[in-house]
């Protein structure tokens, strides 16, 4: 910070108008490219260069994921502000009247209602930039009012968390949010419908420890951290290295805890598969007996002690002659 940028930057910038070549570009974090904007913002902001992704904006992954990037968002109860008169190095109302400023929104978290695949769906997205991603008591009410959403509208619900974990702001106020928002999925789950969890970079602390290990099918994004301590925690607590890739995406798969990595280009069609699997109770195909079984029904009970394969042979043997009777005459014996 000195007189150049704090002055003579900004007199250029009004000059030149809003473009500048700050704003034109973007740095990958991964390979360290410059990635014009226009270009980044296209590819859902995956690295054109080495496939990194980026942290994406609540909205823009409800336009990416609902058809036509249609939706319609629904009212969420107002937060209670600042239940604890919380103040570290600043206070609590300040911090967070500056996150509503920056965002536009009232609180970290958004639920939005329409179709994926020409079914309905409701979504429920957090978004990191708004403090973290941290979960309040407003996030443990846009989980219920989602859930109760989706039981309503007899729709999936998919939840797309990216946070840092509770919002200590709140103290123990955030803390409840963690067995609520597990109340609100449990609803969903009573419902018969399906609940999707999209783990976005990062998914640490209370929400990895609630709503956001609960789905029926876990879903992460290529290299996002997933994890409830940070690796440094562990690292002291147990005194040993952590393996290469810990408590990424990757590594969790390998281990079991996600079902699915899967590259946000694909994230949309990967839903729109899961959702017509999960939701269609039709058979796969229509039913049609197994070819030498339709003929020997009857008769399997005759067949007393003998070996499946005998039976078979059997069957295959009767079907070849069926008028004759099936006792003591089988010719592969
Ligand atoms: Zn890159």
């Amino acid at each position: 910070m000195n007189w150049l940028t704090n002055f003579v930057r900004p007199k250029i910038q009004a000059l030149v108008g809003k473009e500048t070549p700050d704003s034109l570009w973007e740095k990958c974090p991964s390979c360290e490219q410059m990635i014009f904007h226009r270009e980044l913002e296209a590819a859902q902001r995956v690295c054109p260069h080495c496939g990194h992704h980026m942290r994406l904006r609540a909205l823009a992954r409800l336009t990416l994921l609902f058809d036509d990037g249609d939706y319609q968002r629904i009212e969420l109860p107002e937060p209670t502000v600042d239940p604890l008169k919380f103040r570290d190095r600043r206070r609590y109302t300040e911090r967070l009247k500056e996150a509503q400023q920056a965002s536009g929104e009232k609180d970290a978290t958004i639920v939005a209602h329409g179709k994926i695949g020409g079914a309905p769906a409701v979504i429920v997205v957090l978004d990191f930039s708004f403090m973290g991603g941290s979960m309040g008591m407003a996030v443990g009410d846009a989980l219920i009012a989602a859930a109760r959403l989706a039981v309503l509208q007899d729709a999936p619900m998919i939840a797309i968390p990216s946070s840092g974990g509770a919002r200590m702001q709140e103290g123990i106020l955030s803390l409840m949010q963690l067995p609520r928002t597990v109340i609100a999925v449990d609803e969903v789950k009573e419902a018969g419908l399906p609940y999707i969890v999209v783990l976005a970079d990062p998914t640490t602390g209370g929400v990895s420890a609630s709503f956001a290990m609960l789905g029926d099918v876990a879903i992460a994004e290529p290299g996002a951290l997933i994890g409830f301590a940070g690796a440094r925690v562990i690292e002291e607590t147990i005194r040993e290295a952590l393996p290469e890739g810990f408590q990424r995406a990757e590594y969790l798969l390998e281990h079991g805890m996600v079902d699915m990595v899967t590259h946000r280009h694909a994230l949309r069609e990967t839903l729109i598969r899961l959702l017509a699997l999960l939701r269609d109770k039709r058979p796969a195909a229509e039913i049609v007996p197994l070819p030498g079984t339709s003929m020997g029904v009857g008769d399997s009970s005759t067949s007393g002690g003998a070996s499946k394969g005998a039976q078979n042979d059997k069957e295959k043997a009767e079907q070849k002659e069926p008028e004759k009777p099936d006792e003591g005459d089988d010719p592969d014996r």
